[in-house]
């Protein structure tokens, strides 16, 4: 199966420092540069994999914004390719899992972030980085929801992610990740702040305590089924130390797609 490798630089949603919008265009920089092999771990060559590269220009008003990144994920499926995307602030997940629940119905969700993002809202705004989880429970498009690495959880977002089935970890709980959840049609989120400051000091709302890079790894080749989209946002460029955390998002990019292809 084919990726499509879609760049939505868009961080007003952002709560706290904008940045995000820059990052895909670094990303791309980084992830075939000469420096690092163009292969998965397993060996795989990737390129041919991804025959589709889209990073829209989006547009300021950010209903408008959703709109598009949703019709951007909705015609990547309807060609028969496979949406990875980047972000972005965490906030575009929203949209992204408006359209896959349209291809694909409620999906399993493996989330990695410091943070749950279920705020009902944020400083005002239903559409925040902080609140993409609660729109896409409440628009019926996650039938289970495994989030990992949480460790800044205020008690209404405990609250919600109760009520509502969310499995709740911490980064000190990766041995209980319930991947018998994560079958199919089986969708990927990951939020870079999920990792440890020290792994992907990038982010704009570092925490410490958090995953290594190889813990993210041995997660992502547990899953049991091969996933039909993905994402990796909240990268923060101006926030970065020597592209290290726009070349974990490489990995990333490198072992999702060999997982999705
Ligand atoms: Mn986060
Ligand atoms: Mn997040």
């Amino acid at each position: 199966m084919s990726i499509a490798l879609l760049g939505f630089p868009w961080d007003a949603n952002s709560s706290y420092a904008r940045g995000p919008a820059l990052a895909p265009a670094i990303i791309r920089s980084v992830l075939f540069c000469e420096a690092a092999n163009p292969n998965s771990l397993s060996g795989m060559e990737i390129r041919p994999a991804i025959t589709e590269y889209t990073f829209p220009e989006l547009p300021s008003d950010a209903a408008e914004c959703r709109e598009a990144i949703y019709s951007a994920i909705n015609s990547t499926i309807e060609k028969g390719n496979k949406p990875l995307s980047l972000g972005g602030d965490h906030s575009v997940t929203y949209p992204i899992l408006r359209a896959i629940r349209e291809a694909y119905g409620p999906v399993n969700i493996l989330h990695v972030d410091a943070h749950p993002d279920l705020y009902d809202e944020f400083e005002g705004d239903r559409y925040s980085h902080a609140c993409p989880f609660a729109r896409a429970i409440e628009d019926g498009c996650i039938d289970n929801l495994v989030q990992i690495g949480l460790r800044s959880v205020m008690p209404a977002q405990r609250a919600f992610g109760e009520e509502n089935g969310v499995v709740m970890l911490g980064a000190d709980a990766v041995d209980q990740i319930p991947y018998d959840l994560l079958k199919a049609p089986l969708y990927v989120s990951i939020d870079l702040d999920g990792l440890d400051p020290a792994f992907a000091p990038g982010v704009s709302h570092p925490e410490p305590g958090g995953l290594s890079t190889r813990e993210v790894l041995s997660i992502l080749s547990k899953l049991p089924v091969s996933p039909i989209g993905a994402d990796i946002v909240e990268l923060n460029p101006e926030k970065d130390i020597q592209l290290a955390t726009a070349n974990v998002a490489g990995r990333l990019i490198k072992e999702l797609t060999a997982m999705m292809a």
